[in-house]
């Protein structure tokens, strides 16, 4: 595995960065308070084609791949704007469409995601369903071409912000007689689809919903795909893009604590000449979260590769260990950087605190470590499930 960039891949980093510092973390935590979203920053990117990078160039986008998408996410999230609709949009849903839609499709959605005008959630979760996605409940049926949606998911994250909605649904196969998972694309002002604001103790422009489905009827090309056997690699298909990309957000949400926290500690002096930084009390806990996090980053760019390479299984046991390990190394780096910062740390003008919410929901979404950890043992350790 190559660990350095290609020089294309460098100056995306390096543009991505310079756009992510005009915004800025104050930027990102003044949306979040005011109830307002980050629509400034989301539609520059999508303007200098930062949002498409991983869109197939003959639809309008950078023709590159995860690599290039994760690259994004990271640097925007190393500027304090951690921007989870990147991982549900140009990560999933556009892949799901890109790699399992229909030709048809691709030509209707793929542009939109390209220069970020379409954004399009995910919706899996449900409230009874929980992590087994075996006992997904809402249920599609057919009414004569058209599809009808009934069922209830919960945590949606950004409804209100996008266009459409890819909720995972099952339909019963006619051969089988069983229900089997397929993916419509459905707007999110359909009627019959209704949605509630949920409370959540994380400080972000992004909000998440419960969404309700009662009878959502919608023309038989809401399917992704060209039938219902492309449901299940679709739905595969997004996960691996959601792994590595969401493990790209914590490692540079991570970046952005241990780089706050290095600043102060640099330059704070509390017991005369010498800075709190040169206790060891204060500066190992910051080295120590520092190597966790270049530790996540290192395997996440071997997912990426390796996703890009077209090399799904191995980039499906990288990507679940990169998600596992930036999701500890995140809440490690953000909880190392509060302390450093002792009272300062708490504030809202040192912006460390603001994202003590987001980087312990990063522990259990979109993914949970449990079941990461369930998965290696598993797949890497030829474990029994208990489940
Ligand atoms: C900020 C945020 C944004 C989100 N955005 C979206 C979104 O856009 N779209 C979407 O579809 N969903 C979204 N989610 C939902 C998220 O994916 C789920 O919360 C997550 O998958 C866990 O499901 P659950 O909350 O039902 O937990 P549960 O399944 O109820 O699990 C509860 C706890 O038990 C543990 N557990 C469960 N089963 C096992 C097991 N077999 N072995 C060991 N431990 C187990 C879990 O790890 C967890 O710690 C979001 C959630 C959050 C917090």
């Amino acid at each position: 595995m190559n660990v350095d960039l290609t020089p294309e891949q460098d100056q995306l980093r390096d543009a991505v960065r310079a756009l992510g510092r005009k915004y800025g973390h104050g930027y990102f935590v003044e949306k979040a308070k005011t109830g307002g979203h980050t629509t400034e920053l989301w539609n520059e990117a999508g303007r200098l084609g930062y949002l498409g990078v991983n869109i197939p160039g003959e639809y309008g986008g950078g023709g590159g791949g995860i690599t290039e998408l994760a690259i994004v996410c990271e640097e925007l999230a190393a500027a304090g704007c951690p921007l989870l609709l990147l991982v549900v949009s140009p990560a999933i849903a556009a892949t799901v469409i890109n790699r399992h839609g229909t030709e048809e499709q691709r030509k209707r959605f793929l542009p939109g995601f390209a220069d970020g005008s379409l954004k399009v959630v995910f919706a899996i979760t449900e409230p009874e369903a929980g992590s087994n996605f075996h006992r997904l409940g809402t249920v599609a049926r057919r009414d004569g071409d058209d599809w009808l949606l009934s069922g209830r998911k919960c945590y949606i994250s950004g409804v209100d912000e996008a266009q459409y909605v890819l909720v995972v649904a099952r339909t019963e196969d006619a051969a089988t007689g069983k229900l089997k998972p397929a993916l419509f694309v459905v707007p999110t002002d359909a009627p019959g689809l209704t949605r509630s604001k949920l409370d959540m103790e994380i400080l972000s422009p992004e909000n998440q919903f419960l969404l309700y489905l009662d009878e959502v009827r919608l023309p038989a090309d809401a399917l992704v795909g060209e039938s219902l056997d492309a449901g299940l690699p679709a739905l595969f298909a997004g996960l691996n893009p959601e792994r590595i990309t969401v493990a790209a957000m914590g490692a540079g949400t991570g970046r952005y604590a241990i780089e706050r926290a290095s600043e102060y500690t640099a330059t704070r002096k509390v017991w005369g000449g010498r800075s709190i930084g040169s206790h060891q009390g204060v500066a190992h806990p910051l080295a120590h979260a520092a190597v966790q996090v270049e530790l996540a980053r290192l395997m996440i760019h071997k997912a990426a590769v390796l996703y890009d390479a077209g090399r799904d299984l191995e980039a499906g046991v990288a990507g679940n260990m990169a998600k596992y390990a930036s999701g500890e190394a995140a809440a490690l780096a953000v909880d190392t950087a509060v302390q450093a910062l002792g009272g300062a740390g708490m504030t809202t003008e040192y912006g460390v605190a603001t994202l003590l919410g987001a980087v312990r929901a990063g522990r259990i979404a979109p993914v949970s470590r449990e079941m990461i950890l369930n998965f290696v043992a598993q797949h890497v350790l030829g474990q029994d499930k208990s489940y």
